[in-house]
């Protein structure tokens, strides 16, 4: 899976979305990545709840997901991981 960059993120939401702003505070400045590393996304895995046949298994396997936060409240978004790569990088 390719690698996207914080500012490939970025890029695309401001096509996507130009006038995206917080739901919770109404600003529109977010963060695509940690303070610590500003060159990586942060991304994570959350369980999910099904597993391959459809049937509903409790912590069977996981999703990767990218985390964006609003810079003013925290608010955190999430999309994910596998659709960013096939929108942005055609992978
Ligand atoms: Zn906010």
């Amino acid at each position: 899976m390719p690698e996207l960059k914080p500012e490939s993120i970025a890029d695309f939401f401001r096509k996507k979305s130009p006038s995206l702003r917080c739901p919770v505070c109404a600003e529109d400045s977010w963060s695509y990545n940690d303070d610590s590393a500003p060159d990586s996304t942060i991304i994570t895995d959350i369980p999910t709840s099904q597993d391959r046949s459809g049937a509903l298994v409790a912590g069977n396997s996981t999703v990767p997901i990218v985390l964006i936060v609003c810079d003013n409240c925290g608010f955190i978004r999430l999309h994910s991981l596998m659709m960013l790569n096939k929108m942005i990088s055609g992978g």
